[in-house]
């Protein structure tokens, strides 16, 4: 049972008029789902109740239809109409004990307003500040307005009892809520009680929150979430502004929550954030209050976490990715099942869905936001099908959750790996400069696997089509991933570029595997993911002096969604890579690279001594072609099925193999649903007329 070192991670705590259970607090996060997806996101909170988290909160609600976040689909309070859908997520929440909280923002000058067409009101006059530039921007909010605002907080706090929610989280942090907008001298610029001062710009959270009390206080707690430090120096809101802040409000909400001044620094990639990366800007806050403190650092170890507590740095452990990729972490903390937690590695995949406006995915758990969609639960497997056993073809990602999920499922699995270490991808990528997290993608896989008797893993076990047919396997699961490619096809080029042998080539396989290039180098990146930013990392620490080319305007330009693109940009920068945008490769000749202008297709030549292309990927489909030229011979062999995953599909990241290889697991045996859409959706309700 649970370690008596953790057992102060299960005192209860007090917030106000409401006590949560224990110290497991899942933060506000967005998942993109939101209004359009509201039984998916409300189910997935669900799943994290029955987890055994303490308090639940939605992702940023807007509360006021005058500022919005189009395209970004959060959560929407305008009205009575969207009562329902919230509550059937504060229902969720509280199912098993948890307490239900809300976030409530008003975004101010980060509200474009693109859907409701409203002008923008912000608390100084100035552009929207948002990641797309929006050409919009807001007017100030007159004293009236301000007077309508605190109504409107009023308002959206009703909605939200109504709506059966114990908590409010009013939001200032991340650069997105009205709160820091008027805390920080960088975005409050107003010459009246409400700016100058920092006892004026303060003025506003007081009123709101004296008002909310007013109206809910007696039922419900109510939290601030504050940016613990804006990070752009003398105007902005800083770490020490905000301890003055709290010094002189001691006792303002219920709760304070700490969260950074800008989502990208909160929400920090393992590439570039350690756990608890927060914790200096943290320490000592909670000494200038009398309320409970929670605070975030991508925390997944319970010694982290009781020495947060222990230390009185927090009183409670702040989670959203943590949370997203083990639910059920507060639980196995508790039944003292550390070595079953399945660590965030960090990767940020989950923040790509709220910036593509899709359904959040996960890399360690494929069945987020899948709950509802596909009735899919972290921790639970559909039951077994009338087939027997499966060979799984490959420990890469793909396979190993194909292996870990059908073992769960009660199949005979063999694994099959042609090389020595399980991984696939992932035994070279773990190495790499910032990537060693990644590792646990493999690690909690292999002890998961190791625990079960019904999965036989075997290594140095090449297989061929002869092979599998004659080992009696029912069901045959490829999952043998992809190899970069080294003819410069990728987005640019659908056909290969010429390229001279002259100039050593290499890809990013070559380098894992060892090889290493030599003097100058010129990485070509036209995958714009983070391989070509890594790679760049590595050379130079090799001793290389590193060009990389591409022809996007940004480099590792996809990874604006996994918050890290600036942190990339100024980190090569600062190692002295010679970075070159908007140019593509043509051709590789002796002792140069012939580059293009992406828009006005003018060439020059890079001198360089070798050449990394980062390009795209081929999959490796030798052994499930050969099967499939063999199909005659399948019913022999006593196989019932074949199926091609992940990578040797169509590669992509690890989140879309680790998907492949659990959705292989749960569907295999299950009926043919023809034509039918293999998951649920909510429909827009149709107005009668
Ligand atoms: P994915 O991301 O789809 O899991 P990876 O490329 O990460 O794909 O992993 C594929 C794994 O499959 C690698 O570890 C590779 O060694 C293994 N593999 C490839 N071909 C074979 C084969 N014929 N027999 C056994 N293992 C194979
Ligand atoms: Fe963690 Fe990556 Fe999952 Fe997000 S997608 S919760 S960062 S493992």
């Amino acid at each position: 049972m649970r370690d008596p070192r953790y057992d102060i991670l299960f005192q209860p705590l007090t917030i106000g008029p409401v006590t949560a259970k224990n110290r497991f607090y899942q933060v506000p996060h967005c998942n993109g789902g939101g209004y359009r997806d509201p039984s998916a996101a409300a189910e997935m909170r669900g799943i994290k109740a029955q987890g055994g988290w303490g308090v639940i909160f939605t992702e940023q609600c807007e509360m006021h239809h005058t500022s919005e976040i189009t395209p970004f689909i959060e959560l929407r309070l305008w009205e009575d109409k969207d009562i329902p859908g919230l509550a059937r997520m504060a229902g969720k929440m509280k199912e098993h004990g948890a307490l239900a909280g809300i976030q409530l923002a008003y975004s101010g000058v980060n509200g474009p307003n693109l859907y409701t067409r409203e002008v923008p009101l912000a608390v100084s006059a100035m552009p929207i500040r948002t990641f797309t530039n929006d050409p919009v921007q807001a007017r100030a909010l007159s004293k009236d307005e301000i007077r309508d605002l605190r109504r409107w907080f009023v308002n959206a706090a009703k909605r939200s009892q109504t709506a059966g929610f114990d908590l409010i989280c009013l939001y200032g942090a991340h650069g997105f809520g009205i709160f820091q907008h008027f805390l920080s001298r960088a975005t409050n610029q107003r010459d009246d009680e409400y700016g100058g001062s920092l006892e004026n710009r303060a003025r506003f959270a007081r009123e709101v929150v004296a008002d909310i009390r007013d109206a809910v206080g007696d039922t419900m707690g109510i939290t601030m979430r504050v940016s613990l430090d804006e990070t752009i120096g003398e105007l902005g809101f800083s770490n020490a502004e905000l301890r003055d802040f709290i010094e002189m409000n001691r006792n303002l909400p219920d709760m304070w929550d700490l969260a950074h001044g800008t989502w990208e620094e909160c929400s920090g990639p393992s590439r570039f954030k350690d756990e608890a990366a927060q914790e200096q800007l943290v320490r000592g806050i909670r000494e200038l209050t009398d309320r409970p403190v929670v605070g975030v650092g991508r925390f997944t170890s319970p010694d982290v976490m009781a020495r947060m507590i222990r230390s009185g740095t927090l009183d409670a452990i702040g989670c959203a990715r943590p949370s997203i990729a083990d639910p059920f972490l507060p639980k196995k903390i508790e039944e003292g099942r550390i070595e079953d937690i399945r660590e965030c590695i960090g990767c940020n995949i989950c923040i790509t869905g709220d910036m593509t406006m899709s359904l959040s995915r996960c890399t360690q758990n494929p069945t987020f936001m899948e709950e509802w969609r596909k009735g899919w639960h972290p921790e639970q497997m559909n039951t077994k099908g009338d087939s027997a056993s499966v060979l799984v073809v490959g420990a890469g990602p793909a396979g190993l959750e194909a292996a870990r999920a059908l073992g769960l499922r009660g199949y005979d699995v063999a694994l099959a790996e042609a090389g020595t270490e399980l991984g696939g991808r992932l035994v070279g990528e773990r190495k790499l400069p910032g990537l060693s997290a990644w590792g646990r993608v493999v690690d909690y896989r292999q002890y998961q696997i190791s625990q079960r008797p019904n999965v036989e893993v075997y290594f140095d076990s090449a297989l061929d089509a002869e092979g599998i047919l004659e080992f009696g396997f029912e069901n045959i699961c490829i999952a043998t991933g992809a190899r970069w490619r080294r003819d410069g096809v990728s987005r640019q080029h659908v056909v290969p570029i010429p390229i001279d042998p002259a100039t050593p080539l290499f890809t990013p396989d070559d380098i894992m595997a060892g090889q290493v290039p030599r003097g100058r180098v010129v990485i070509y990146d036209d995958d714009h993911y983070y391989m070509g930013g890594v790679m760049a990392e590595l050379l130079v620490q090799a001793g290389c002096e590193v060009s990389i080319v591409t022809p996007s305007a940004y480099l590792s330009d996809w990874t604006v969604n996994t918050l890290e693109q600036h942190t990339i940009h100024r980190r090569l920068v600062g190692m002295g890579v010679d970075i070159v945008l908007n140019r593509g490769v043509v051709e590789i000749g002796k002792g140069h690279v012939v580059s293009n202008c992406t828009y006005t297709d003018r060439l020059r030549e890079i001198g360089c001594d070798a050449v990394v292309i980062v390009a795209s990927k081929a999959s490796n489909t030798g052994v499930y072609d050969d099967l499939l030229a063999r199909q005659a011979d399948w019913a022999d062999a006593g196989i019932r099925s074949v199926r091609i995953i992940g990578d040797a599909e169509a590669p992509g990241p690890i989140a879309w193999a680790t998907y492949a290889g659990h959705r292989y697991a749960r569907e295999l045996d299950m009926a043919d649903i023809g034509d039918d859409l293999p998951f649920r959706r909510e429909i827009t309700g149709l107005a009668a007329q």
